[in-house]
């Protein structure tokens, strides 16, 4: 089963007259469980790759499947439900809700989704226990060191339990002792959850830990050794 699917996407944008063409036939697969690394210098095309890959731009032609299903055809509510509850993120800096605690950042995807106090905060504390930070549940993010807000970020962007997470430089923002660590977290979210994650990433050391690696080239998607 694929997590995510890219078939033939084309992404071209249009400014005045003319059309910069970024994505030209770009195809992947990320299966559920794997865990692949983006690697393409910046200005190929990774934002650009993983803001349709999260449905938040539409392809010019191509489609983009998440879980199976087709997304190109849905309409703007049904690409945000998928995107809800399919579809986790985490950016280089954490951006948590600084007046939340710990608990309360992994509880507000659930509660958005519909699912009571109780039920949310019982995964938010299963999650945080899980990553090393159940001893911070009622922290809010301030008093948190950087590695802990992102290990934070990361409970939030599973805690739907979705099939695909999307990372742009997860750990950019972290010194290497502590990138290293987050990215073990990740890692292990990953592997547990059975989800699929697509991870771009500068950071060769932690792309080569990953299952496969692939960089965009002239628009397409290229595998790496
Ligand atoms: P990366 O993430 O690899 O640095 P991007 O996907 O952000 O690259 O952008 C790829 C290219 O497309 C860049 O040259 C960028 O300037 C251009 N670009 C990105 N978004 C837009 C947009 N909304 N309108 C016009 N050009 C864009």
């Amino acid at each position: 089963m694929s997590a995510l699917e890219l078939s033939a996407v084309d992404r071209t944008y249009r400014q005045g007259g003319n059309a910069l063409p970024i994505l030209q036939g770009a195809n992947l697969v990320v299966r559920a469980g794997e865990m692949v690394a983006l690697v393409a210098p910046s200005g190929t095309g990774k934002s650009t790759l993983l803001h349709c890959a999260g449905l938040l731009e539409k392809p010019d032609g191509g489609d983009v499947l998440i879980g199976g299903m087709p997304t190109v055809r849905l309409d703007d509510g049904e690409r945000t439900r998928l995107r809800r509850t399919e579809i986790g993120f985490v950016y280089q800096f954490h951006h948590l809700l600084p007046e939340l605690t710990a608990a309360e950042n992994v509880m507000m995807p659930q509660m958005i989704a519909g699912l009571g106090h109780e039920q949310a905060r019982a995964r938010a504390s299963e999650l945080l226990r899980f990553i090393g930070l159940g001893e911070r549940l009622d922290h809010q993010p301030g008093t948190l060191s950087g590695g802990e807000q992102q290990r934070v970020a990361i409970a939030r962007a599973v805690a739907n339990a979705p099939r695909l997470l999307l990372a742009d430089e997860p750990t950019g923002n972290l010194d290497p002792h502590t990138s290293d660590h987050v990215f073990g977290m990740l890692m292990a979210i990953v592997k547990q959850s059975g989800l699929g994650a697509l991870v771009a990433t500068h950071n060769i050391d932690l792309a080569r830990r990953m299952d496969r690696r692939v960089t965009i080239r002239a628009g397409a998607i290229e595998e790496m050794a």
